[in-house]
């Protein structure tokens, strides 16, 4: 009993009090719950064609939509995949599946067939709705599965649909669904702490906790509010967008500017055109504007701040970008897909401003808790000592789709989720990441699983073993390196290698070094031992 007392003695929480949430409704119900006093507001504003959609008109499209996926034969619990670009369509798509308590699961459009084949067949997906281009890359896995595509773009390919027939449904005819909170309505994936990806499963509840610990309450200027221009330039298949931008901004009727896809002075155009407020982004992007020749040529005094997360934000390129934007405020948050995935946030627009400290992510969410663990022990450390991150609320996932096993894994008996992040927490609240303790590899905010890379390199018949660790790399973040062990008598090259992976994945997890070893360093259970051999990289850089 004491040493569970003990465990527990060192928990943190919000600087702020606790919100009423109302998490018992259905995501679009509390996206939409305000919408009578902004409905000929713009809501989507879409950067590439100048078209602006009002919330009447995203709620009402958005209910066609449903209506016209129940035609199709998608049913409650069914799951649909948005393979898509940043456009409309997504949103309109993803809302209209929450309304029929249909499942989104979203994907990078620019996988390879086979990475969309794993995810789409994982995920037991009924429908595809995408872009004629990319129809070539699930054809085959549509056809032997009698999965339906959709596609957004007029003149769809032979045996595809357009998006027109679900959109140009009588949104009467939507079935009349119950929907549970505990439902799941969106399912990203994510490797997680370790092992291939899996699919993330976020909840009705889930969801709504997580938008409302940071945007409702009674500090009307906490963060978002109807009066903002929100940049949605990070791609909407990834939860951050999804929740951070897409929900939040939903949620307090603010205009949210679509981009496709990120192109810096594009980028820099619709902010000064469209007086952009806040401007959510990723480190890579942050320094992309910090190095930009061409920033003096824009106005844009109307950002009021600038949010990063997703990957850590060093102190200098904060100090850049602070004096590259000196109108804006600059916070980092801290998610995980897993957590729903903000964890924690920057309070620069509380009533009372807390000042926010560089290189800090914000503080823990409210209606949650956070601690901070021995790794080796469990045992829950005090302020300002470094251990694993984690956090218990209802933003939460449920767990990973039929993995029950991944789930015990991350989510222990008493509701934590480990996040296999190392950090701590300061004297004033505020949270640290100083090191991950699990495998995962982030080049530019996008998850790459090691073991995916693994066991592609494994299944080589030149190659017996290998293994894949991050390597710190200024654009990107960190870039995949494999250590490889030659099988006996092969003369396999580098450029082999790194071709033969790059035939089978999306470009981010390209392999952008090999190094020939002997062996894979192992513990006696067999496990690789990363720590050393992203030491020895770090050593091995160091000699060069
Ligand atoms: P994802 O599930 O793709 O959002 O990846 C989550 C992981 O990204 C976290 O567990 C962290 O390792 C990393 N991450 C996210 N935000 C930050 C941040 N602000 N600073 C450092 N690492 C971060």
């Amino acid at each position: 009993q004491k040493d569970h007392d003990h465990q527990e003695e060192y928990i943190f929480r919000s600087k702020l009090p606790d919100i009423y949430i109302p998490n018992h409704l259905p995501l679009h119900s509390y996206c939409f719950e305000n919408i009578s006093n902004y409905q000929d507001k713009p809501c989507l504003i879409n950067g590439s064609t100048g078209e602006t959609h009002s919330y009447a008109d995203v709620e009402l499209t958005a209910r066609k939509v449903a209506a016209g996926l129940d035609e199709m034969g998608i049913k409650q619990g069914d799951v649909i995949l948005l393979l898509l670009q940043n456009c409309p369509e997504f949103v309109f798509t993803f809302l209209a599946a929450s309304y029929i308590g249909a499942i989104s699961t979203t994907a990078n459009s620019f996988y390879t067939p086979a990475e969309i084949a794993k995810q789409a067949k994982a995920s037991k997906a009924k429908l595809i709705l995408t872009v004629s281009t990319y129809v070539d890359k699930v054809k085959n896995f549509a056809d032997e599965n009698s999965v339906k595509i959709v596609c957004i773009d007029d003149a769809p390919p032979e045996g595809c649909l357009h998006f027109s027939e679900l959109s140009n449904a009588d949104e009467s005819a939507i079935p009349a669904v119950k929907i549970n909170p505990d439902d799941v309505v969106a399912l990203p994936y994510s490797s997680g702490t370790t092992g291939l990806p899996k699919g993330v499963m976020l909840t009705h509840r889930g969801l709504v906790t997580s938008v409302a610990q940071q945007v409702d309450g009674e500090n009307p200027n906490l963060y978002f509010h109807s009066e903002d221009v929100i940049l949605c330039v990070l791609p909407l298949f990834h939860i951050y967008s999804l929740n951070s931008i897409l929900l939040c901004g939903l949620r307090v009727g603010a205009a949210i500017l679509i981009m496709q896809k990120f192109e810096i002075n594009k980028l820099l155009e619709l902010v000064e055109k469209y007086k952009v407020t806040i401007a959510p982004f990723v480190p890579p992007i942050v320094l992309a504007i910090a190095k930009s020749p061409d920033l003096h040529r824009y106005d844009l005094s109307s950002i009021r701040m600038v949010m990063s997360g997703g990957a850590p934000m060093g102190k200098d390129l904060e100090e850049a970008v602070k004096d590259k934007l000196p109108h804006a405020k600059l916070g980092q948050g801290y998610g995980m897909t897993e957590a729903g995935p903000v964890l924690s946030m920057c309070l620069a627009f509380a009533k009372e401003p807390f000042p926010i400290k560089s290189g800090a992510c914000g503080t823990v969410v409210r209606n949650a808790e956070m601690k901070i663990i021995d790794p080796d022990t469990g045992a829950s450390l005090p302020r300002n000592q470094a251990g694993e991150i984690c956090i218990r609320g209802s933003q939460i996932m449920k767990g990973y789709v039929n993995d029950p096993e991944a789930t015990k894994a991350t989510i222990d008996e008493r509701g934590w989720l480990h996040t296999g992040d190392i950090g701590y927490i300061d004297d004033d609240d505020e949270l640290f990441i100083v090191d991950r303790l699990k495998e995962l590899i982030k080049y530019k905010g996008f998850q790459v699983a090691p073991a995916e890379l693994e066991a592609m390199l494994i299944a080589h018949p030149n190659i017996s073993d290998a293994a894949v660790v991050p390597m710190n790399d200024e654009a990107a973040g960190e870039i995949p390196v494999a250590y490889v062990v030659r099988s006996n008598g092969s003369k396999i090259t580098e450029n082999d290698i790194k071709k033969y992976i790059s035939d089978q994945v999306v470009f981010y997890k390209r392999i952008g070094k090999v190094i020939f070893i002997d062996k894979i360093p192992k513990s006696p259970s067999g496990k690789i031992l990363r720590k050393d051999l992203r030491a020895r990289l770090t050593a091995e850089h160091e000699n060069n």
